[in-house]
């Protein structure tokens, strides 16, 4: 039995304050999923008439912003007014991040603290998140785990760029929280994806988790690698974030595991935004969190079928809000979801593609090189690293001016220390780093063969 539980309670438990708060909010998250549209949009609407009246009572950078678009305090914003409330772009974001910020946090939103993000067009941002926003990303995480009818008394092994040593493996007892704050779990084990293919799989077989978790292009290389030596080590599921998932993938994964992929649509920044449905194969944005509008060139809110910007309203962060926000993805809008659920569905997401690294002896691994590693080099906008050979990796990025040789240093040397490796490095100024063809941005290109 959890020790935060009642004592003298297995069956059924009582769990703690917090815990009950969670289950709290779930249970209404297990009526609100299956509300009409327009029920959602009015309790929506109740949520965000709170945000809009904060952002425009505390953060100065959104008085200017909501001004401009006609809002007054405390008036509901009507839909010709809502759209046109500007987008608030990744850019806006990492120049005017003090002047969007609240100065006054609601002290029942509990500590503040920075949240950084890559994303997922190489342009890094710091954003704030509260006690409330975690509180919901946990409620979020259940809501996954409850949809897809995960045992948590299996066993989850989770390959991590953000956790995890990269000298090997740590195993715990427990999944961690949100989790641990209702049950018992299983045992989980942590690597971080820095790690070598090889040894990764290696470790998958020898320990046979029932989960894996892991980021999309991590799970390509390990599909691959275990198709050829024929073993299976996963028992249950599969679990990605961080990238885009291509239906390739899922595919290639069916074959090489025999187990399902789920993939969750989330950004450090933002949160949870879409989970994948537990019968269709479509996403359905988090509704009771955020305001997902995907809208077309001319900033028209797309049909379904139709393919446009993602623009993001958190609904609960009232330290750094983030009102119209472009996360930098693009995705495609769904029509009614077969599951009954009224959450708004998004059939695809074109976010991040990330190529695998090569090390100078031949072997692959994720290459990690995070924002908060280089940003204080320079005001970097977007970067890109394209690895030519394998001990050479070409570093564009795009930036107001050049940076001189002492930032070129300073940017390579951090790079260097983030990758794990000493590649020779050349870099190259351009004033905006494009999408590929399909839609998604590569921030991590290999033109090395094997
Ligand atoms: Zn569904």
């Amino acid at each position: 039995m959890r020790p935060d539980m009642m004592s003298g309670a297995f069956f059924p438990a009582v769990p703690d304050p917090y815990a009950a708060r969670l289950m709290a909010v779930l249970y209404q998250m297990e009526q609100s999923q299956w509300l009409p549209d327009e029920q959602l949009r009015a309790r929506q609407q109740g949520q965000l008439a709170l945000l809009l009246r904060h952002a425009w009572d505390t953060a100065p950078g959104y008085r200017q912003r909501l001004e401009s678009a006609g809002y007054a305090s405390g008036k509901q914003p009507d839909r010709q007014m809502w759209s046109s409330i500007p987008v608030l772009t990744r850019s806006d974001l990492q120049h005017g991040h003090a002047f969007l910020a609240s100065t006054a946090v609601p002290q029942a939103h509990g500590s503040v603290f920075t949240v950084e993000s890559s994303g997922s067009t190489g342009i890094p941002v710091q954003a704030l998140g509260t006690d409330l926003t975690r509180f919901f990303w946990q409620a979020t995480t259940l809501r996954d785990h409850f949809w897809h009818r995960r045992d948590f008394s299996g066993s989850l092994f989770a390959i991590r760029p953000d956790r995890g040593s990269r000298d090997g493996i740590v195993s715990q007892q427990g999944w961690g929280p949100p989790v641990d704050m209702l049950m018992s779990s299983g045992p989980m084990w942590l690597m971080h994806s820095s790690t070598a293919i090889e040894e990764q799989l290696d470790r998958l077989c020898d320990v046979h988790p029932d989960y894996l978790m892991t980021l999309p292009s991590n799970l390509r290389e390990l599909s691959l690698l275990a198709a050829g030596r024929g073993t299976r080590p996963i028992g249950m599921g599969i679990r990605t974030f961080g990238e885009s998932v291509g239906e390739e993938l899922r595919e290639l994964v069916r074959e090489s595991f025999g187990v399902p992929l789920v993939d969750i649509y989330s950004a450090s920044e933002t949160g949870y935004l879409a989970l994948q449905c537990p019968l269709g194969g479509c996403y359905h944005v988090n509704a009771e969190t955020v305001l997902l509008e995907v809208l077309d060139d001319d900033g028209l809110p797309c049909q379904p079928g139709g393919v446009g910007r993602v623009v993001v309203t958190t609904l609960h962060n009232f330290a750094l809000p983030l009102i119209r926000y472009e996360v930098g993805d693009y995705a495609e809008v769904g029509g009614l979801c077969p599951c009954g659920r009224g959450l708004p569905v998004l059939t695809r997401i074109l976010g991040r593609v990330r190529g695998m690294a090569v090390t100078p002896d031949g072997s692959r691994f994720w290459p990690s090189f995070p924002g908060e590693s280089w940003m204080h080099v320079a005001p970097i906008r977007q970067l890109q690293l394209i690895q030519t050979a394998r001990d050479r990796i070409e570093v564009t990025y795009a930036m107001e001016r050049m940076l001189n040789d002492d930032e070129e240093r300073q940017l390579t040397a951090a790079l260097r220390s983030s990758l794990g490796f000493p590649y020779r490095m050349t870099c190259r100024w351009v004033d905006r780093i494009p999408r590929s063809p399909n839609g998604k941005f590569e921030d991590f290109i290999s033109q090395v063969d094997d």
